[in-house]
């Protein structure tokens, strides 16, 4: 991205965050809730997840199996099936089924959005008219879906008023929900009446006996069914399952997933052509003669199954939840967090599969990996993973540079030219620490210095308005280098301090050596400090692969003498837990994963263990703020860290907001800046409250720390620089 599109990034983000960032907050904060809730109540949440998971692996393995054996079923029951290689031989096929002068209305569907029927059909001059509310509300206001159950989500109640006063002009004023959701029916009970054909989407598709599924909030579906002779649904290739039976798990799911209901309030099993009556010309007349086509879309879905990396984005059953979750997407929504049809954080699997990268490059950066949408999935779908594979292609992809000699031969990253040089920045940022700690206190005066502060910003996108960290003089291992261990120690560690640590935030890595030692661990320091995670959050998965590799060569001596892996930064302790499984050998990755622990999952631990807590600095009652770290959050650590303070007498209250908007590198670039800021509000608001406020703030990341330290305007240490002696 050039300086130039950043900037205009920038301020496009500003705009739609002006413009639709409260309803979209409010809406998807709340079913983001609602999805706790209700998935609380669900004994068997996770075996439901895991059985859902089971099913469209199956299905997406088998699907020409599945693809022929749902045309036979469709057409034994008299229905028709068209499998469409690409949009333009769906919207021909569609367009044959309907002349000219003729009216469409549509239910549920997402798949025609991608094909862009409705312009297709009305250039062939059908009159289309969409019946769920939401993307009705889209087609009188001519504007694009931004989310993927709820497409007008973006919109407030005032703005839906003023478009049906602009547009309908009618004669009462229309102000409470109750008035537009009534002026919306009486409007579209007048097309179901006229409508010839009836076009619907549908969630799932049974090869066993043809049957399909549709879940709906208003009903509609049924209605368009049930109101033309003619029905066509158009689907994607991968919504098939095998059998019937395959529908209970997803029905658990899908509704409290994207809007926490226990079940959406229409769920719709049609076996077509169905039998209900139609209306005639004197109200409802039999249906002899109904017709069915279902239009199965591949559009790029076949090669997304070859793709070992995108595959699993065809495992998707569109509940939205990942959206939901996402912090960046409660801010901005889905007109900057998505391609040309598909939204959130899966948006940059489906557009890159079925519109090509172009589609995705724009958004796909907004993913900062947090990695909270993975547990939201009900099909566990790795969706960091599938963007950073998007952006690595996009990396690859990119043209030369002009300004890749500053990088090229400074820094040592696997990738070729061309890639921008803000990615290759925070990429190898653990050469700029090194040359940083080299010419410290120089090097610090000239990364805040006010013209090197514009040039950073002109060439690099560093937002000037972000404080840069300090460099430190004295790094970790030269202050840990020669220290004398405890005389006789009950366990052995290597403690792996992340770049940061090593260079800028040592004293919260000298803090975690003396806790350690206090509790009887003899500590060595690793050699090595990246773990590949700022190359990794860039989209250099090569190089991030080759750091995971020199960690390995590094810690696995260290493992095999019997020490155990420490780390203090959550987002490494994920690299070596998670994302190596995608970048080592099976061996390699177990060995590390199995042996790492988070810093205060370990003290824990070791005081589970018998260790003297006494050891450690007692909170004598201290009052605390305490706010963890997301991937902390999804490795399942937070708990550790809340039990320890709570153990040494700590005061705590913990923030349930649960990013902090800065993650890694997002925050302090231009064009992502006021979404940062925006996430990090909420955080400072909550440890504004009565209940929070004066106390002393902590929190686990160094992300969060830098965000907090701007936000709070206090420092903000690490919980081990409390607790340790
Ligand atoms: S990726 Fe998962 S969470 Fe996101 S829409 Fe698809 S199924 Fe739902």
């Amino acid at each position: 991205m050039s300086r130039k599109s950043k900037r205009a990034k920038a301020a496009q983000i500003r705009e739609t965050m002006a413009a639709e960032g409260a309803s979209v907050r409010e809406n998807t904060q709340g079913f983001n809730q609602g999805r706790y809730d209700t998935v609380a109540d669900l004994e068997n949440y996770e075996e439901l997840k895991d059985e859902a998971r089971q099913i469209k692996e199956d299905a997406i393995e088998r699907l020409p199996e599945l693809i022929d054996q749902l045309t036979e079923a469709i057409e034994a029951n008299g229905g028709t099936v068209y499998l469409a290689e690409d949009e333009a031989d769906a919207n021909e096929y569609v367009s044959s089924l309907v002349e000219s002068g003729e009216t469409v209305v549509k239910s549920k569907s997402m798949t025609s959005e991608e094909l862009e029927v409705n312009e297709h059909l009305e250039a062939a001059g059908a009159n289309v008219v969409e019946t769920d509310l939401g993307e009705w509300v889209l087609q009188v206001a001519d504007e694009a879906p931004s989310h993927l159950v709820a497409p007008a989500i973006h919109k407030s109640r005032e703005s839906i008023a003023d478009l049906f006063r602009e547009r309908f002009d009618p004669d009462q004023p229309l102000e409470t929900p109750e008035d537009l959701t009534a002026f919306a029916s009486e409007y579209l009970a007048d097309a179901f009446e006229e409508a010839d054909v009836g076009m619907t989407g549908a969630n799932f598709l049974t090869a066993d006996s043809g049957s399909m599924m549709l879940v709906t909030s208003e009903g509609n579906a049924r209605k368009t069914v049930a109101a033309t002779d003619t029905h066509v649904a158009v689907a994607g290739v991968e919504k098939i399952v095998p059998s019937v039976e395959d529908l209970q798990p997803f029905v658990e799911l899908i509704g409290r997933s994207g809007t926490g209901q226990d079940i959406t309030a229409y769920v719709s099993l049609l076996t077509p052509p169905v039998e209900t009556a139609t209306f005639g010309e004197d109200g409802l007349e039999g249906s002899d003669d109904r017709d069915f086509h279902l239009v199965l879309i591949d559009n790029g879905r076949m090669a997304m199954r070859e793709d070992e990396q995108l595959r699993e984005t065809l495992y998707c059953i569109r509940c939205s939840a990942c959206a939901n979750t996402c912090a960046n997407f409660q801010q901005v929504g889905g007109h900057e967090f998505g391609g040309e049809t598909y939204t959130g954080g899966i948006a940059g699997g489906w557009e890159t599969g079925v519109h090509g990268l172009d589609s995705s490059e724009e958004f796909v950066d907004l993913c900062t990996g947090c990695s909270r949408c993975v547990e939201a999935c009900p099909v566990g779908i790795d969706i960091p993973w599938i963007n950073t594979v998007v952006r690595d292609r996009i990396n690859r992809g990119a043209d030369g540079h002009t300004y890749d000699f500053l990088v090229d031969g400074l820094t040592p990253d696997a990738e070729e030219g061309g890639m921008s040089l803000q990615k290759r920045f925070f990429g190898n940022f653990v050469t700029v620490a090194k040359l940083g700690s080299l010419f410290a206190p120089v090097s610090n005066w000239l990364a805040s210095f006010g013209p090197n502060r514009w040039i950073a910003e002109q060439l690099l996108g560093v937002d000037q308005r972000r404080e840069m960290p300090q460099f430190s003089r004295e790094t970790l291992k030269e202050w840990a280098s020669g220290r004398d261990g405890p005389a006789d120690p009950d366990r052995e560690a290597v403690f792996m301090a992340d770049t940061y640590t090593n260079y800028m935030h040592v004293e919260r890595g000298k803090a975690a050596i003396r806790a350690l030692e206090a509790l009887n661990v003899d500590v060595e320091i690793a050699d090595v400090t990246e773990s590949g995670r700022a190359a990794l959050s860039q989209g250099m998965v090569r190089t991030a692969a080759n750091h995971g590799k020199a960690v390995a060569e590094e810690l696995l001596p260290h493992i095999a003498d019997g020490r155990d892996v420490v780390i203090v930064e959550p987002s490494d302790l994920a690299m070596l837990r998670d994302d190596y499984e995608r970048l080592l050998d099976a061996e390699t990755y177990e060995r590390l994963s199995e042996n790492s622990y988070e810093i205060l999952e370990y003290v824990y631990g070791l005081l589970e263990n018998g260790a003297d807590a006494d050891a450690l600095r007692d909170g004598d009652g201290e009052e605390i703020a305490y706010h963890g770290h997301c991937q902390q959050r999804t490795l399942g650590l937070a708990a550790h860290t809340e039990a320890v303070l709570e153990e040494l007498g700590y005061d705590l209250v913990t923030s349930d907001v649960e990013c902090c908007g800065m993650a890694g590198s997002f925050g302090f670039k231009q064009q992502y800046y006021e979404v940062s800021m925006a996430v990090g509000e909420e955080l400072r608001e909550q440890f504004s409250t009565p209940e929070a406020e004066g106390r002393t703030v902590v929190a686990s990341g160094t992300s969060c720390h830098d965000q907090l330290t701007d936000l709070m305007k206090q420092d903000v240490p690490h919980p081990i620089e409390l607790v340790a002696p």
